[in-house]
């Protein structure tokens, strides 16, 4: 393992979108030094073969650089596209389009993907496409076709995107492109993966029923439905996304703020890893600064309490992949060497003076010692990562290091804020497994003899999910 300098830590993790701009085995190289946590792989584009070279170089350098590296596979989900047009169509603001399932449209008419879009909307629901940029609104359902007038019109180009605000759609939560890249993501044995468009937390439970245990799912909460549901989607998945780029269509964009500090906090509250993501350093894609607005809109993501920021064209496409993330690890160093005051739950999260349960108070008492001792490390061991986890959610205020034996834990905890992952050989006692701790604090520089330190585990080490032991041990 390389030498990590406590001082020099970045607590807040980096997702990094691969693409054209960013696959080569040189830029990959130079964002894992820059500060990428978490490769995400985006099924909405690409071949599988693409992705599989992807991925082998990711894991190439990853174990070159002895660096926890974690890969996200994010599914597309039932997103509604527009079909292939033989040349882009020019909207006039006030004209009436007819949309019509590709399969069926005629000329001068607008193909979609949806087969079903005339059962789902009714008469003045809204109809966006290509990012927002272009509105309808819904003037007749004559199905199976749907007549729209214009409100903002545009070029409209083939395969954009679109998305219907407040419309119940009925498409099922996983397509059979998704069910494809799932298979495909399993075998690759991905991290992590998306499941975009969630609405409920059955669509968590249809996904879980696709993939094994160990693979960790993302909600991406990108609609108006999900926010609705948050608490109980929250609850289903292992992590969360602030996906921004759809939110901010179907929503009006200036309910997306106060949106992703809701979604945060719940995230925090259920100790479930979040991302805030989209449009982070949207300037970067052509630019090497960042906007004073951007570095701003970081910043904030991190105090509201994100765990990771997230980068998509900026790394996927942009001009200057490296400088991005650059952008990033500096805006987290600065905003993180200034700690802003946060809600106390010194005894965990009890609530109507209901009991917490035993890992809350263990990570609470945890993040509080370490606090009072002024322990410059909190060491954690972990079989499932989830003691991590746990309490990485109760955000101590020094850099949680993370003692596993399970190569996947290792990578999985790249993406939890504070986190420094280690991979450590197999040792059946607390007693074997601390030494082995202690000796790599040291080596790293992490700790000091005479250091007093919190040591936290599930014991016995076999039973994952079980945080049940804290300690105060001497470096
Ligand atoms: C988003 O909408 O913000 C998002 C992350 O999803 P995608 O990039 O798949 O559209």
């Amino acid at each position: 393992m390389r030498l990590v300098p406590s001082t020099s830590f970045v607590h807040t993790k980096i997702v990094c979108t691969l693409g054209p701009a960013s696959s080569s085995p040189e830029v990959l190289r130079s964002l894992m030094e820059a500060g990428l946590n978490v490769a995400r792989i985006n099924f909405s584009h690409g071949t599988h073969e693409e992705h599989a070279a992807v991925i082998a170089t990711v894991r190439r350098l990853a174990a070159e650089l002895e660096r926890p590296v974690a890969i996200l596979g994010d599914l597309q989900g039932p997103r509604i596209r527009v079909g292939a047009l033989d040349e882009p169509i020019s909207l006039a603001d006030g004209a009436d389009v007819v949309l019509a399932p590709e399969d069926i449209a005629r000329a001068g008419e607008i193909p979609i993907t949806y087969g079903a879009l005339s059962d789902d909307v009714r008469v003045g629901d809204r109809v966006l496409m290509d990012d927002g940029l272009i509105e309808l609104v819904v003037a007749a359902v004559e199905r199976p076709r749907v007549r729209a007038r214009v409100v903002h019109g545009g070029l409209l180009r083939s395969h954009k995107g679109m998305n219907l605000p407040g419309v119940a759609v009925s498409a099922p939560s996983i397509t059979d492109k998704d069910r494809a890249d799932i298979a495909f993501a399993v075998a690759q044995e991905l991290d992590y993966l998306a499941l975009s468009f969630v609405r409920r937390a059955e669509d968590i439970a249809s996904l879980r029923a696709l993939i094994p245990k160990w693979m960790l799912v993302v909600a991406k909460i990108e609609k108006d439905t999900a926010l609705a549901n948050i608490r109980s989607i929250v609850e289903a998945s292992n992590a969360v996304m602030v996906a921004r780029g759809d939110l901010g269509v179907e929503l009006p964009f200036e309910e997306v703020p106060i949106a992703q500090k809701r979604i945060i906090a719940v995230a925090n509250a259920l100790g479930r890893p979040v991302i805030t993501a989209t449009q982070m350093l949207e300037s970067m894609v052509t630019n090497p600064r960042p906007t004073r607005a951007e570095a701003s809109d970081v910043a904030n993501a991190i105090l509201d309490g994100t765990d990771a920021v997230m980068l998509s064209a900026e790394t996927a496409t942009g001009h200057y992949p490296e400088l991005a993330v650059r952008a990033m690890t500096r805006i987290s160093r600065e905003i993180e060497a200034h700690p802003m005051p946060r809600p106390q739950r010194p005894h965990g999260r009890r609530e109507n003076d209901v009991p917490v349960a035993t890992e809350d108070a263990i990570a609470a008492a945890t993040a509080a010692a370490a606090a009072s001792l002024g322990a410059p490390i909190v060491m954690v061991i972990t079989k499932s990562g989830f003691t991590a986890r746990i309490v990485a959610s109760y955000r101590p205020a020094v850099p949680i290091f993370a003692l596993t034996d399970v190569e996947r834990t290792y990578r999985q905890l790249a993406l939890v804020r504070g986190v420094i992952p280690a991979l450590v050989a197999p040792a059946a006692t607390y007693e074997e497994m601390f030494e082995h701790g202690r000796a790599l604090l040291r080596r790293l520089g992490l700790a000091q003899p005479g250091d007093r330190i919190l040591v936290t585990a599930g014991v016995p080490f076999d039973v994952p999910g079980t945080t049940n032991l804290l300690r105060v041990e001497v470096v």
